[in-house]
């Protein structure tokens, strides 16, 4: 747990000096809380209070960046159970697993699927993250072509599955910048397993018999000064690694118990599609930092990402689109303008109901700082003399040659005032976006 004032001001020497600039030890200690100091102000702080202070300053999960340039994957970094109490940060990784037993050409096949595997939901661009190579043959050649295939001609972040040390070093090499995730399944020892990652700082992924095991493990790793771990949570079927998962998190972030504070990798067994899709949708909601699929489905990875982007959306920062003016269709110079807010759903909701209407149409999207009609409006984000200030900032006078423009039935208050204010023939439309395309039609057809 995060530690408070009256804990830091416990491990300051109370002698209230003055030397760091504030009146008394608490105060300064009140200061650190609110990271508006720092510790070195202090001349008279030991060594044991700076150890534990710069540990609790720590995040309660560690963040492990892997990947390669241009696209770096972030995992863990988590602080807190429930994205109501604050936000999460960074969205669980879903990874595919290539064996090295696929059959000649089918590596290529199912690379090219998952790079072009994407979406476009709320203007952002949804992806599958990272490739899980396996060995699940004896032959290290076999494992070396399918990571030589894997590391070219594509964005994706890598996770190396082995039992032979030999061979993982050697793909270790061939990967270069890429910096992957590195499962020695059968290490001899921790030392030698430390060994092999440590002069490239990759991140490990621990999995003892237990959890219990496990938590020894990395903590017998933390000790031994490394800690670019991350924890396998997987178990025997899924109620098992749900609760893996959720005893981890609780430990890591109620407890700040440092072997728990890692990000959490599980994986999907090869099951029924559908299931496996619940499964991992399960691990995606709690708490899983990395997702290991052996399925690739357009519908199932839909829904994954979907569910993700909706989880790991900050709650407190509204998704917005860029405040412009939208052509829908081709339209002519005397089509309609119509007039919206920023915020993502609304956009997207009144968008294709413009489509519908099969009018080309002009779209003003007025900055609103991500708030819908109604919410704006109360908020006086969308005004008259917002809308006003929008138009003029397009250069509507000049693009457009009638002067008309169509708002929200919502917001059909503000057509008096937008008269006044611009000049144009304001029309009121329909209030919810289901009702442009009859709307349009009846207008402009
Ligand atoms: S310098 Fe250190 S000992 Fe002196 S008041 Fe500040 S915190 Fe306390």
């Amino acid at each position: 747990m995060a530690l408070t004032a009256l804990d830091i001001y416990k491990l300051l020497p109370k002698t209230n000096c003055k030397k760091c600039g504030s009146p008394t030890c608490l105060a300064f200690a009140m200061r650190l809380l609110a990271k508006k100091g720092s510790l070195e102000e202090c001349p008279y702080v030991s060594e044991e209070a700076k150890r534990v202070l710069s540990e609790a300053a720590e995040p309660p999960i560690r963040t492990i960046v892997v990947g390669r340039e241009g696209r770096k994957i972030e995992l863990g970094g988590e602080t807190v159970l429930f994205r109501h109490e604050k936000t999460f940060y960074h969205p669980t990784a879903i990874a595919i697993v290539l064996s090295d037993t696929l059959p000649e050409g089918e590596i290529e096949k199912r690379i090219n699927q998952i790079n072009s595997l994407s979406f476009e939901r709320v203007a952002q661009e949804l992806k599958l993250d990272m490739l899980a190579l396996h060995q699940t043959s004896q032959d290290k050649k076999k494992f070396i072509q399918l990571v030589e295939k894997s590391a070219e001609n594509n964005q994706l972040g890598i996770i190396l599955i082995s039992s032979h040390a030999e061979t993982l070093k050697e793909a270790i090499k061939i990967l270069g910048k890429v910096k992957p995730i590195v499962y020695w399944t059968e290490p001899e020892s921790i030392d030698r397993y430390i060994e092999l990652v440590k002069g490239n700082s990759l991140p490990l992924v621990i999995k003892g018999e237990t959890l219990e095991k496990s938590l020894q493990l990395a903590e017998e790793t933390i000790k031994s000064g490394y800690k670019e771990l991350i924890l396998d949570a997987s178990g025997e079927n899924v109620g098992e690694t749900l609760q893996n998962l959720t005893i981890l998190r609780r430990l890591a972030i109620l407890k700040n118990f440092r072997p728990a504070g890692f990000p959490l990798i599980c994986f999907v067994p090869n099951k029924d599609k559908e299931i496996a899709t619940l499964e991992a949708g399960t691990y995606i909601a709690k708490y899983a930092s990395i997702v290991v699929v052996d399925f690739l489905d357009l519908e199932a990875h839909l829904a994954l990402l979907t569910l993700r982007q909706n989880i790991f959306t900050d709650p407190q920062k509204p998704v917005t689109v860029e405040p412009k003016l939208y052509e829908i269709g081709v339209p002519p110079r005397d089509s309609p303008l119509l007039v919206t807010t920023n915020f993502s759903l609304t956009f997207y909701t009144v968008t294709p109901e413009i489509e519908n209407s099969k009018v080309p149409a002009y779209l003003l999207v007025v900055d609103t700082e991500g708030m819908s009609v109604l919410t704006a409006w109360a908020a006086e984000k969308f005004t008259a003399e917002t809308i006003a200030k929008a138009m003029k900032t397009q250069d509507l006078e000049n693009k457009i040659t009638h002067r008309r423009i169509i708002i929200p039935g919502y917001v059909a208050v503000l057509s008096g005032k937008l008269e006044e204010e611009t000049g144009w023939q304001v029309i009121v439309g329909p209030k919810e976006a289901s009702g442009i395309p009859k709307f349009l039609r009846q207008l402009y057809s």
